[in-house]
């Protein structure tokens, strides 16, 4: 899978991580799959996190989430910060995810690169398999 997304919209998530630090910031994605297997991203919702833990977790406020999950025909998937640690799917990330797999297709999460020692956006696409649901590395061109 291909994604795209405006620096704009790279710069705005970027934003979310400084300005929710400590804590992960979360939000949705509205975009527009093409028969290709590749989806153009069109808006960055940041949606509040609710979780009781937010500085290692995020919960998205649950009415805004309802909210898009029945009115938004274009939502195409989450995106949310790790402040401390690198854009890796955690443990407990995959966990969450087989709970709303089924409603999203890309997946992306900011944080730290090792190597490059910078914040970076990394995009996954979600996968679904014989037990569950699993992200995959994807390709994100910012444009
Ligand atoms: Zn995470």
């Amino acid at each position: 899978m291909i994604i795209r997304m405006t620096a704009a919209m790279n710069e705005q998530i970027k934003n979310q991580f400084h300005t929710s630090t400590p804590f992960e910031g979360c939000g949705l994605l509205l975009g527009t799959s093409s028969i290709d297997d590749s989806v153009d991203i069109h808006s960055i919702i940041p949606v509040k996190n609710v979780a009781a833990k937010p500085n290692h977790h995020f919960e998205l406020e649950p009415e805004v989430w309802v909210h898009h999950l029945l009115t938004s025909p274009d939502l195409v998937g989450l995106y949310h910060t790790h402040p401390i640690s690198v854009p890796l799917p955690s443990a407990e990330d995959l966990q969450d995810l087989q709970s709303y797999g089924q409603l999203m297709k890309v997946y992306l999460i900011a944080g730290i690169d090792p190597n490059e020692q910078r914040l970076e956006v990394k995009a996954y696409e979600v996968v679904k398999q014989e037990h569950g649901y699993s992200l995959r590395h994807a390709a994100l061109f910012v444009t």
